[in-house]
């Protein structure tokens, strides 16, 4: 992408409504706008990184077993009738009539109607297990919506559910979650710690909360101190089997939300208790039979009828992004893993109109694809390092007039700030597509 013709608002004053690094850093790069209290449009950059994200999520979905799915984001108001949680539900739930004064709403959750999905179709315990999930908009009316995409109104969630005969086999399901979940935040460069959590108003008895440590975490968290020392990305964890029960090391140790704090146990971990601040970027329960039996989803079996247990499991996709910057920025801006990074180089021309300077990036701009946002602006040395600098790409790649003629290239290293000096055969191999 040329960023001549790019749709890229960057903005030079901080907003004043923004509070944290990551909603200020999303309005000045020009990735979000606010339409509505909590709810934002995508911008191109924003949406790069959000796709990016949820490109992972899917992929780690995909490996544990989980079909990908889509239900609609308005629901009939019967269907949470009938699991009696349409009015437990106040009024986060976005409550809406059609033109025939049905009761429809803006999706919050989707157990209700994948229940209604499941029990349609699924009629043999044969069949099971069975985990659907989908990546679709939610609408939850926060009583305060705050900090840009982290507590939105509308928001993009991965939900997945999982089905299955017995309690034993539930377990193995939420097992397989569990780890794939871990595998997911590894991957965007993420270290999401693993705690015990209440299981709130959907009931049941298993449940995890994945928190990102930060300053501006919205929930208090108390975890051991080993937990904040461990180094993710090196663990070697068997993901593929199901049968593996969750990790000692992950499950082991103390590491809880507020609700689920033990004072008694706390007081035997003296100086290795930390309490910190944490960003909830996924939450995972078993409740068993809680909306299969209200629903009726049951399957026959040797043993006659079954009524299904079932777990959901929810990645908070939008609010990852600005979990991602909260933990990969510095004063002058984002520093994106490469991994979810909108592109992966930044090519910047120094002298724009110098015809050696123009040839050499337009040859490195065609060998780089879609993993390239070449500067061609007929702007300062300055402005271009300081835009490029606040949007963040992993890679930027410096062409001017004395190192065309020298045969180099400057590469700078986003996140170190290391810099190096690339032959121009080099660099057109470092990129290429
Ligand atoms: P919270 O405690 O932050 O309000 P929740 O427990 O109500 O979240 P869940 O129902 O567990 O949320 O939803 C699954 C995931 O969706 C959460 O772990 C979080 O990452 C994300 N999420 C929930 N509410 C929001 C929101 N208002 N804006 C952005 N993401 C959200
Ligand atoms: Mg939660």
């Amino acid at each position: 992408m040329r960023l001549s013709a790019y749709f890229l608002p960057t903005l030079k004053e901080t907003p004043a409504e923004a509070q944290i690094a990551s909603h200020r850093l999303m309005l000045r790069a020009g990735m979000i706008r606010q339409s509505a209290a909590g709810i934002y449009s995508w911008l191109p950059l924003g949406l790069r990184v959000l796709d990016k994200v949820a490109d992972i999520v899917r992929e780690e979905q995909d490996r544990a077993g989980a079909q990908e799915i889509l239900m609609p984001t308005i629901q009939p108001a019967e269907v949470w009738k009938e699991s009696g949680r349409y009015d437990d539900y106040g009024k986060e739930m976005l409550r809406i009539k059609d033109r025939h004064d049905r009761e429809m709403l803006y999706g919050p959750t989707n157990e209700e109607l994948v229940t209604v999905l499941f029990r349609d179709a699924v009629k043999s315990y044969k069949a099971l297990p069975q985990i659907l999930y989908h990546i679709q908009w939610k609408f939850r009316d926060e009583v305060r919506p705050r900090f840009g995409v982290m507590r939105g109104r509308e928001f993009l969630m991965k939900d997945a559910y999982s089905f299955d005969l017995d309690p034993a086999a539930a377990r193995r399901s939420y097992n397989r979650m569990f780890m794939a979940y871990m595998r997911t935040y590894a991957r965007m460069g993420l270290k999401a710690i693993p705690m015990k959590a209440d299981t709130g108003p959907i009931g049941g008895d298993l449940s995890h909360e994945f928190h990102v440590l930060a300053e501006t975490g919205e929930s208090e968290v108390f975890v051991h101190k080993d937990f904040i020392n461990m180094d993710w990305s090196q663990r070697d964890i068997d993901y593929s089997s199901d049968l593996q029960p969750m990790v000692d090391e992950l499950t082991g140790k103390y590491a809880v939300t507020d609700e689920k704090r033990d004072l008694e146990h706390e007081k035997t971990l003296g100086d290795n208790l930390v309490s910190a601040r944490g960003i909830e970027v996924g939450h995972i329960f078993y409740f068993g039979t809680k909306y299969s039996k209200a629903m009726n989803a049951v399957v026959n079996s040797p043993n006659g009828d079954v009524t299904v247990e079932m777990g959901s499991y929810g990645i908070g996709v939008s609010r990852l992004v600005g979990a991602l910057i909260e933990a990969y920025h510095d004063d002058a801006g984002i520093k994106w893993p490469e991994a979810v990074a909108p592109f992966r180089v930044g090519l910047i021309s120094l002298k724009k109109g110098d015809a050696a300077c123009d040839e050499a990036c337009e040859k490195l701009y065609k060998a780089f694809g879609r993993e390239v946002l070449y500067d061609d602006r007929d702007e300062r040395a300055g402005v271009k390092f300081a835009d490029m600098d606040l949007i963040g790409l992993p890679w930027q790649m410096v062409v001017g007039p004395k190192g065309v003629a020298a045969g180099v290239v400057e590469l700078k290293n986003r996140m170190t700030g290391e810099k190096s000096e690339l032959s121009f055969e080099e660099a057109l191999k470092r990129f290429a597509e």
